[in-house]
């Protein structure tokens, strides 16, 4: 199918309105259209003429002033602050002319738009600006705020970069008569997630991440993959499995747009500052600096869940909930008019838990689905959520019940803000503290409630209850306030990073109660083959450690637990309900992060209940799927 030149699109669309609209231009962002009209009448009521267009040519169209029409800023905002109840807590008012948009930012954004959208419209009717509302974290939150200003500087960029990619999106396609993907990583092992999608029309990376631990990268040595060829990235979520290398792309000469949800953006900026600090502090070089980042910062488009958005001429993308962290995503392709669906689950959790909602179910096809299978084998059967969950709080009650200091070592972005949850809720009374990037991203986290349960959506919107501003979470923010806590001797429960005791505050944490009896260390995730942390886990009581450059021996007296089934991936059980509960059996199942035994006997248990092929390639294979 070819599709008409931009130029006969915008004409079409010119046409179609009143002559009265006074176009001044039209300009693609990404996927959709944008229409900048000159006069006032039509940017405040012109909503209904857009609707017959939109109708006719199946694109998304959106109305914006031009600049001249706009109300003078300082006026603007006295005017806004007048519509705007004082309730709703605004924390910054913002314009970006270049889009014609006045950003407002409120702890209640729910107030700003006002009931059915009503206060928006006036302040649109009133101001001549088109109005967008910012969530302000509940948690001051740098990384958010750093964010959202490179979004707001570099909006000049972005409206020429967003109308490239639009023009790239519509620019029509002959036919699409095969698919193909390669596994760049994450094949028979967990870490360094990559898949390339092709086409002959298009090229998509789904993930770019690196293996913690050794940092090795997905093959970007292989033959099919071209950097400079690629159309689009799409990262499932911020794990640095999942996103680690993602910066490393724009190095090596990607200049594309990175898709993604508000949240993974946040946290995936989070991770890979990080990165960058922990190597340097240990003297060796990372794969990219900051500069990267913020290039590819420059280029991220978001998308909510369930958005259906064209990305290249022939795939559509829409993420959904995938039920692992915060904003994380199973990715959907839909390829061609109808031809072909392609499911990417990257991490999922098939269950409740304390914050996210099961992994989705809603679309209608998916011809192939790519699934994890982290704990893919026929025994990998987890406890029942509630069982873990009351463990946990036990296990920490004993703990400080007995004048001890309970250390959990967790991943920032992964079960941290669970486990807040959950202590929170269990009568608990001694001080959580928050150690390493915690509490950033715990900050993160109460800037998108909107990605959690529906449940704890209306205790935090609603009843205005949040676990997150709980009086008992306190944040460490320096190795002096680390210290004191230590030396004071008071019992409470800490959560520091990083959760496999590969360095991090968590390392420090477990030094200083390791010998003492009366404290225990708590694992709740995976700990890989050779973390300190698997070691501790199996219960090596003599553990060699360096301290002011002395190597020293370590004796482990205090008490190590393991809580099962605080996971955010599914266990096998899980993994099979979520296949069933596909709308339709698909036709191939491919198996892939998981260790390679783990990928073998789950290919084998999906092959049996589904009745359909499976497969858990090597690296570097590809599949043709059509
Ligand atoms: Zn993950
Ligand atoms: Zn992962």
């Amino acid at each position: 199918m070819v599709e008409e030149t931009t130029a006969v699109l915008f004409d079409r669309i010119k046409s179609a309105l009143p002559p009265a609209a006074s176009i001044s231009s039209i300009m693609y962002e990404g996927s959709e259209i944008v229409i900048y009209t000159k006069n006032k009448e039509f940017f405040a009521d012109g909503t209904d003429d857009i609707k017959k267009i939109v109708q006719n040519l199946k694109k998304r169209i959106i109305l914006r002033p031009d600049p001249s029409i706009c109300m003078d800023m300082e006026k603007a905002i006295e005017t806004i602050k007048g519509y705007v109840p004082a309730e709703s807590g605004v924390k910054d008012i913002y314009f970006e002319p270049h889009f014609g948009k006045v950003v407002i930012e409120a702890e209640k954004p729910g107030l700003v738009i006002g009931k059915g959208g009503e206060t928006l419209r006036e302040i649109k009717r009133k101001t001549f600006w088109a109005p967008q509302v910012n969530r302000a974290p509940a948690i001051p939150s740098d990384i958010v705020r750093t964010l959202r200003a490179i979004e707001h500087e570099e909006s000049e960029f972005r409206k020429d970069f967003l109308n490239k990619v639009g023009a790239r999106i519509h620019s029509g396609w002959k036919e699409t008569d095969w698919i193909r993907i390669t596994g760049l990583g994450a094949c028979r092992e967990v870490g360094r997630s990559c898949w390339l999608v092709q086409t002959p029309e298009s090229r998509v990376l789904l993930d770019c991440g690196i293996k913690p631990g050794n940092n090795e990268l997905p093959y970007f040595t292989a033959p099919e993959f071209d950097v400079r060829r690629l159309d689009a990235v799409i990262i499932a979520h911020a794990h640095m499995d999942h996103c680690g290398s993602a910066p490393l792309l724009y190095k090596m000469g990607y200049d594309g747009p990175l898709y993604c949800t508000l949240p993974t953006r946040d946290q995936m900026a989070l991770l890979c500052m990080d990165y960058i600090e922990v190597l340097q502090k240990e003297g060796s070089n990372a794969l990219y600096s900051t500069k990267e980042i913020k290039e590819m910062l420059k280029r991220t488009i978001t998308l909510p869940w369930g958005e259906v958005s064209d990305i290249t001429p022939d795939i559509r993308l829409t993420l959904l909930n995938s039920g692992h962290i915060l904003g994380s995503s199973l990715v959907h392709l839909h390829i061609g008019e109808g031809l072909y669906n392609i499911l990417y689950t990257s991490d999922l959790k098939f269950d409740r838990t304390a914050l996210y909602e099961p992994a989705s179910t809603d679309f209608q096809r998916a011809e192939t689905v790519i699934i994890e299978s982290t704990y893919g084998a026929s025994e990998d059967i987890q406890p029942r959520r509630t069982e873990a969950e009351a463990n946990l709080v036990e296990a920490c009650k004993k703990t400080v019940g007995r004048g001890g200091v309970a250390l959990i070592p967790s991943f920032a972005v992964e079960r941290s803000q669970d486990l807040i949850v959950i202590l929170e809720r269990s009568g608990l009374t001694c001080h959580i503290y928050l150690d390493g990037m915690v509490w950033d991203a715990t900050g993160i986290t109460t800037a998108y409630p909107e990605f959690m349960s529906k449940e704890l959506q209306r205790q935090i919107l609603q009843k205005g209850s949040n676990p997150f501003l709980s009086p008992l979470l306190k944040r460490i923010g320096s190795h002096k306030e680390r210290m004191q806590v230590l030396e004071s001797k008071e019992p409470c429960v800490v959560i520091a990073t990083s959760g496999m005791l590969l360095g991090g505050p968590s390392v420090t944490w477990f030094q200083n109660i390791a010998e003492n009896e009366k404290n225990s260390i708590i694992f709740v995730g995976y700990q890989s083959e050779s973390s300190l942390g698997r070691k501790v886990q199996k219960g090596i009581k003599e553990i060699p450690i360096e301290s002011n450059g002395k190597k020293m021996s370590l004796t482990v007296n205090c008490e190590v637990q393991t809580i099962h089934g605080l996971s955010g991936h599914s266990d096998i059980k899980q993994l099979i309900n979520y296949l069933r509960r596909l709308k339709h059996t698909p036709e191939k199942i491919v198996i892939n992060h998981g260790e390679a035994s783990k990928c073998l006997d789950f290919a084998k248990t999906a092959h049996r209940v589904m009745k359909c092929e499976t497969i858990a390639p090597r690296a570097l294979e590809a599949l043709r799927l059509k």
